[in-house]
């Protein structure tokens, strides 16, 4: 007998159907004898409508009131899978994040959740009743209702699960685990069995929207294991990712080196060339950057031809790209470059795996493997445990699809 939080996302929960689903699929957990704390999102599109309300009236509404809208989507999925447990004879009970004391601090919208009294949900879990919480709210400690940025009910469930030490948190959503890579891109994607944070903090970061980056940082910190699922395989079906902490056995010879592949369609990349080279460049081209807010990921700098000058090379989203370039056009007058350039038709491609970590020759195998498609790289990038290239926009399928093969994805890890 185990004490589980399970969470269920938007599409879950996104009809009264789904809401009865979700009743039937707790009971069996009940009937094991295991303990459980439910969190759910709102049904599908529900926090969008309330957006929408909501700028009707005020554009954009005072971050407090938005707030007090924007939770009430939650609070009517907890009465409904409420309702749906106590008629099927089962007691539960549901509350808003308010009512159990999910303390965060002031930052309406995006919230941040610094305690939790897991004393009310004791009390009914020893009486034996389902405890089911309402996702993404929390309250400050003026006693004014918050929420913690959109898919903030992952992190919800994820806080629940370490402030009662639960034995697992489950994510139930529509797709049965993490990916090897997206498999509208690679039909041969593999749903990986287990996957450690730090990777999978690596995959989220890259644009694998499986779960909220948040709550994947939040596991981590109070190694919470989590665990994703669809909601509509049959129960009992053995389908999910575990995502856990690192263990020993993870870094054998015959692990897996690389876990997934993600990419970024997201980004745009900048150049400003023949910048006379001195102390401080780099400050003077990203501060202008960063005193405008945007957020800088991949940087190259080069010495230029001469010696005297560089060439200085950095991405950023494409949302602010068109700023970007305006900072970067005054920049060669006012730091006498000679040109800037600019491509936003470029994505980046990442490999992600603990078992880079001890062997060498991946980027050299990963860069011949690009070459030998005629895939031209245009940066590269390093850490630990991934390798990420920036290629032409126009190679995204190709590279991903050479790479997943290359590293023989498709097949189950040998153990
Ligand atoms: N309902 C909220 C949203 O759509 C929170 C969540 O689903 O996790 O962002
Ligand atoms: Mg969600």
């Amino acid at each position: 007998m185990a004490l589980i939080v399970q969470k269920y996302g938007g599409t879950s929960v996104g009809t009264t159907e789904r809401i009865q689903n979700v009743a039937e699929r707790i009971i069996q957990f009940r009937d094991a004898g295991h303990d459980l704390v439910v969190v759910v999102s709102a049904m599908s599109g529900e926090t969008n409508k309330l957006i929408t309300l909501a700028k009707e009236i005020s554009d954009p509404p005072t971050p407090r009131e938005f707030d007090v809208l924007l939770s009430t989507g939650e609070q009517v999925t907890i009465a409904l899978l409420a309702m749906a447990l106590e008629s099927r004879g089962y007691s539960a009970r549901s509350y808003t994040g308010s009512q159990v004391h999910i303390l965060t601090d002031s930052a309406h919208n995006k919230a941040r959740i610094l305690d939790i009294d897991n004393q009310y949900m004791r009390t009914d879990l020893d009486a034996g009743r389902v405890v089911i919480v309402a996702g993404f709210q929390g309250v400050d400690a003026k006693g004014n209702i918050t929420t913690l940025g959109r898919g903030g009910s992952d992190t919800t469930a994820v806080a629940l699960a370490a402030a009662l030490k639960a034995d697992e948190c489950q994510i139930y959503t529509d797709v049965d685990g993490v990916y090897t890579t997206d498999p509208r891109i690679v039909a041969e994607a593999r749903r990986l069995d287990k996957i450690t944070f730090e990777e999978m903090l690596e995959l989220a970061s890259l644009g694998a929207k499986v779960l909220q980056i948040r709550a994947v940082e939040f596991a981590s910190k109070y190694n919470v294991p989590l665990r994703v699922l669809s909601s509509f395989d049959e129960p009992g079906s053995q389908n999910s990712t575990l995502i856990a902490a690192e263990e020993e056995e993870d870094n054998k010879m015959e692990q897996a080196l690389i876990s997934g592949i993600a990419f970024n369609r997201d980004e745009a990349k900048l150049t400003l060339q023949g910048v006379p080279d001195q102390p401080g460049v780099a400050y003077k081209i990203l501060g202008p950057v960063a005193d405008a807010n945007i957020e800088v990921d991949m940087i190259i700098q080069n010495m230029g031809a001469d010696n005297n000058t560089t060439d200085f090379t950095f991405t950023v989203h494409r949302n602010d790209y068109p700023q970007a370039k305006e900072i970067l056009n005054q920049l060669v007058t006012s730091l006498g470059a000679k040109e800037a350039t600019f491509d936003n038709k470029i994505v980046k491609i990442s490999m992600v795996g603990v078992g880079m970590r001890s062997h060498a020759g991946i980027a050299s195998e990963m860069f011949q493997a690009l070459a030998e498609e005629g895939i031209n790289i245009k940066m590269i990038a390093t850490s630990e445990i991934k390798i990420s290239v920036v290629v032409d926009e126009k190679y995204l399928e190709l590279a991903v699809r050479t790479l997943h093969s290359q590293f023989n994805l498709d097949e189950e890890a040998v153990s």
